[in-house]
């Protein structure tokens, strides 16, 4: 939803982002470097997203859903993209999947079976378990041969510790190179962001980043090399003064210790604002810091703007969203930062 005049907008960074493609393609050694845009983008918007990246030079793009996949369609066609859909094929996926130019990671033995009696010989990809027993098909199931004949493009596994220094990463890693020349696969890809962090022996053939190109630094690693990408921004509703010992908010958490200013923005937890910044967000105007009081509500939140006596009704303000100290300040994943924002905002790129 773009509404042009919405009272709440997210400033992407297209710069940015594509900057950040770029770190995760020079880290990612010789392998191709592609883009997880599941979850619209990681909430930023994925047609934008894709837009952007593949004008970059990106070709591979991952979602979840077909109904992610078929928002995609025409720029994949446009553009001649690679396009996968990570959750495979149920027998309700059939008609859609046949005619997408999207590829299935087939994730079970059932979806091998789907795939093989009516996906025509298409190409596919293939997920496979290498320890983290969430996705994919067994080793053993592999190496008896359920995937012989298959036309296979990608071979993946996921890493479950990459943001970790964890023996897992290495047992994961040779486990899955244990796999090189036994199927039909052209491509093998492991690495997420943080697993292109670990190092060019778990870049394979193509590297799969999601967060890091959002501006998420998901491992010790990555610190200070990605740049921040989405920027929220909410207008003042209103500015009031709350007297000594006066109360804001849902159950007066917070009580003024002095005479305050006090601006009322449009945004809450209901866009992704969750109650975890209560007390604990920080806001910015013209360089002076807002700090966030009482509790975060469904559509309000409460900043005193004692720092910033010119702000008025329908100013707008910056709120602090660095994806590593909004994680810290707030207790919620740097996933969850973005995957959350609704779509009460206006994206605008810039
Ligand atoms: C989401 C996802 C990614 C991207 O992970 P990030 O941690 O965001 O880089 C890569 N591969 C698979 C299978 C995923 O589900």
């Amino acid at each position: 939803m773009t509404n042009a005049s919405a009272p709440l907008r997210l400033n992407l960074d297209s710069a940015a982002l594509i900057a950040n493609w770029r770190v995760m393609a020079a880290m990612s050694g010789g392998a191709a470097c592609g883009a997880a845009v599941k979850a619209d983008g990681y909430g930023l918007g994925a047609r934008g997203v894709v837009e952007r990246l593949a004008a970059a030079g990106c070709r591979d793009f991952f979602v979840a859903t077909w109904a992610e996949a078929a928002a995609l369609a025409d720029l994949v066609a446009a553009h001649d993209l690679s396009l996968s859909v990570l959750h495979g094929v149920r027998p309700e996926d059939m008609g859609a999947a046949i005619d997408s130019p999207a590829r299935p990671v087939l994730n079970t033995p059932g979806q091998v079976a789907r795939w093989r009696e009516a996906g025509g010989g298409r190409g596919c990809e293939v997920m496979v378990d290498t320890g983290m027993h969430r996705l994919g098909v067994s080793i053993e199931e592999v190496v008896a041969g359920l995937l012989d004949g298959l036309a296979i493009e990608t071979l993946m596994s996921h890493l479950a510790c990459a943001d970790e220094d964890s023996p897992m990463n290495e047992a994961q890693r040779a486990a899955f190179a244990g796999l090189a020349g036994r199927t039909s696969a052209r491509r093998m890809s492991l690495a997420n962001s943080a697993g292109v962090a670990l190092g060019q022996g778990y870049g394979f053939d193509l590297t799969r980043p999601g967060i890091a190109l959002y501006g998420g630094e998901p491992s010790a690693a990555l610190a200070g090399r990605i740049a921040q990408v989405a920027f929220p921004q909410a207008q003042v509703l209103q500015r009031r003064r709350v007297p000594a010992g006066g109360a804001v908010g849902y159950n007066a958490m917070w009580t003024a210790p002095r005479d305050t200013e006090v601006a009322i923005l449009n945004l809450g937890y209901a866009d992704g604002y969750l109650r975890g910044f209560s007390g604990t967000g920080m806001a910015s105007a013209g360089g002076a810091a807002l700090p966030v009081i009482g509790r975060v509500s469904m559509d309000l939140t409460a900043i005193d703007v004692s720092a910033a006596p010119g702000l008025a009704e329908g100013d707008w303000v910056t709120i602090d969203y660095a994806l590593p100290a909004a994680s810290a300040a707030s207790g919620l994943s740097q996933y969850e930062l973005l995957t959350g924002l609704g779509d009460r905002f206006d994206r605008v790129w810039a």
